[in-house]
């Protein structure tokens, strides 16, 4: 492992990525790195990004498969948009 940064997470997901068991800073820093996401929200965060990233791939074929109404709501929205900024 002569290019791994030990005492990093980079460090610790290489230890697993060729099968050794993590140095003592690399396993500190893992912990480290899941103490923080658990702290910025853990599963829901991720769970919240999942959801994002599907309910856009689920609009862009909406919109491929209905491209008509998809442009005449798009338009309807950026309308409406523009009139809040305007008053
Ligand atoms: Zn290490």
């Amino acid at each position: 492992m002569a290019r791994t940064q030990h005492g990093t997470y980079a460090g610790y997901q290489k230890h697993i990525e060729v099968g050794t068991r993590p140095c003592r800073r690399c396993a500190a820093a893992q912990a480290a790195y899941y103490a923080e996401w658990l702290a910025r929200g853990g599963e829901a965060q991720d769970r919240r990004k999942a959801y994002k990233a599907a309910s856009h791939r689920a609009k862009t074929e909406l919109a491929r498969r209905h491209p008509g109404e998809y442009y005449q709501l798009l338009d309807v929205e950026l309308t409406r948009d523009r009139e809040q900024v305007a008053s």
